[in-house]
């Protein structure tokens, strides 16, 4: 599965990207499904742990075209987890407040304390993608915010937070079919925004948005992953694979009763 993971200094070029990829799971998706229920299991006791630990953070950014899959991710890979130890935030469109504050402002608000989990669901990335294909603002500003969203991920690592970021790669084509499935299945109607379509006459502009993003912004403390999602249960897999094995590099432990509690007898 590290194979999803983009390298810095990598160019990157999504049309070379296969969205319906699943070469890094040896099997079909029954198998896979299969091995999602194990992670699951692993990370639930992992999250446990770095709860108890309460030493570590954990931030995890999703990000993807509309209907690219975050919040089903967010169901499928944190199914089980305890909801005690994670949270998700989720970023729409900033507020008149928010506007008059640095765009990290709202950001820097929601990331993990010590032993929390969070997911963002879209992120400070939107400041880059969003509002540069929108027209809000111009090249010089959005290669200022690469730097400053570097340096910012940098100090949230210095302070304890493990960060992993993942793009949703999702084709066209199959883009086409969940939005029109949005259109036509009642039960859907409620995911249907006017303004999906408007983004997705602006394809190749958002394609050259994120290129440029995940490039400069693919850090050793920080890195991207480009996940194919066109296969939801491979989507699933690569996530979960991702963050079970970067929690595993945190070698957690539970904490120890001090010295002074040992000869403690409950009675
Ligand atoms: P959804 O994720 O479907 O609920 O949609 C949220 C909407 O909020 C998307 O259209 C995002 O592009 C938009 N959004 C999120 N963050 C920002 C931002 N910083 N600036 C402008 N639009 C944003
Ligand atoms: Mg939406």
């Amino acid at each position: 599965m590290e194979r999803y993971l983009v390298t810095p200094g990598t160019r990157v070029e999504l049309n070379r990207i296969d969205p319906s990829d699943t070469s890094g799971f040896d099997g079909v998706k029954n198998d896979g499904r299969k091995e999602l229920e194990r992670l699951t299991g692993r990370l639930t006791k992992l999250q446990e742990l770095l709860y108890a630990e309460h030493k570590h953070s954990v931030l995890i950014v999703l990000q993807g075209t509309d209907s690219a899959g975050k919040d089903g991710t967010i169901r499928r890979v944190f199914e089980g987890v305890n909801p005690q130890g994670v949270r998700v935030a989720s970023f729409k469109p900033p507020s008149v407040e928010e506007l008059d504050h640095d765009f990290l402002w709202r950001v820097h608000a929601h990331v993990p304390a010590r032993g929390e989990m969070v997911l963002f669901n879209r992120s400070h990335y939107e400041d880059v993608l969003v509002t540069r294909v929108h027209g809000l603002i111009k090249r010089p500003v959005w290669e200022r915010r690469y730097r400053e969203i570097n340096d910012f991920e940098r100090m949230l690592t210095e302070e304890g937070t493990t960060i992993l970021k993942f793009f949703l790669h999702i084709s066209r084509g199959e883009q086409k079919r969940r939005l029109k499935e949005r259109l036509d299945d009642p039960s859907k109607h409620w995911k249907f925004r006017e303004a999906d379509l408007f983004d997705r006459g602006r394809w190749t502009a958002y394609r050259e948005a994120y290129e440029e993003a995940i490039s400069k912004t693919t850090t050793k403390w920080a890195p991207w992953h480009i996940v194919p999602s066109d296969r939801k249960w491979f989507r699933d897999l690569v996530v979960s694979d991702r963050i079970v094995t970067a929690l595993e590099h945190l070698r957690m432990r539970y904490p120890p009763l001090p010295r002074h509690l040992r000869t403690l007898r409950v009675r």
